[in-house]
């Protein structure tokens, strides 16, 4: 994938959490930062979003408004682009972190210039925050901040090494993509983001790249090496 010059990591919440499910998993950030330092000593322009399942999901409540549980879903995606901010920072990774809302001196309110400026200046990007909206999820947020900001593909770090034609928790004969259009993983209804996310990302022709963030340098073998994993196409 070498001819990429700029694309979108999204990490789920669970996978920040490693074994723990909730919270932070020290080494398994450290971990991913350094491969994010690796691919950004190459010249790759890195964005991150990350989801918040490690803290709260706007479903985890029956009991509050949808719209008061996603706004507490998106502010734990601004945590978690906090500290990951600085995790990266500790490997020596300069980064910026965006978010479609004020959230006073904590981050910067995002646009697709300062982005570019910060993309210029080396940093890694992050895009905390999700769309600002409820209703949505950071799949999406993942999906739009790759078209604005024209990313060449996006690599999604999961707890699953690809995208499966069953689940392979359930069949043990599930048999993995090595490529799969993204029509097709619409027609059959294939786990990998979600239908909002998958529509932007085929209106607007951006790739997918799904591996396990738990694969040894899998983030440096998909843009620089072997990938292990399923290509979505547009
Ligand atoms: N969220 C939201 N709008 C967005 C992005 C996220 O309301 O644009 C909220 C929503 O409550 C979601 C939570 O933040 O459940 C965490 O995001 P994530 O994408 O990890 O959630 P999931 O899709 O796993 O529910």
């Amino acid at each position: 994938m070498a001819d990429y010059k700029r694309v979108l990591l999204k990490l789920s919440g669970e996978a920040l959490a490693g074994e723990k499910r909730h919270g932070f998993d020290e080494a398994t950030c450290v971990e991913a930062a350094k491969q994010v330092k690796a691919v950004v000593d190459k010249g790759m322009e890195v964005g991150i979003v990350i989801g918040g399942g490690n803290f709260w999901r706007g479903r985890t409540s029956e009991t509050i408004d949808r719209t008061k549980a996603d706004q507490i879903g998106m502010l734990a995606t601004v945590m978690n682009c906090i500290y990951t901010s600085e995790i990266l920072r500790s490997v020596g990774l300069e980064t910026e972190i965006f978010t479609p809302f004020a959230c006073g001196s904590m981050t910067k309110l995002f646009s697709k210039d300062a982005v570019n400026e910060a993309f210029k200046c080396g940093k890694a990007v992050f895009f905390a925050g999700g769309t600002g909206h409820p209703y949505f999820s950071t799949d999406t947020g993942a999906a739009l901040r790759a078209i604005e900001i024209e990313a060449d593909a996006i690599l999604l770090a999961k707890a699953i090494d690809g995208v499966y034609d069953s689940d392979p928790k359930v069949n043990a004969n599930a048999k993995r993509y090595d490529e799969v259009t993204i029509q097709e993983v619409l027609d059959k209804k294939l786990q990998v983001i979600d239908l909002t996310a998958t529509i932007m990302c085929m209106e607007n022709k951006v790739p997918l790249l799904v591996f396990a963030l738990n694969d040894k340098d899998s983030i440096v073998n998909t843009l620089y090496g072997t990938f292990n994993g399923t290509k979505v196409t547009v």
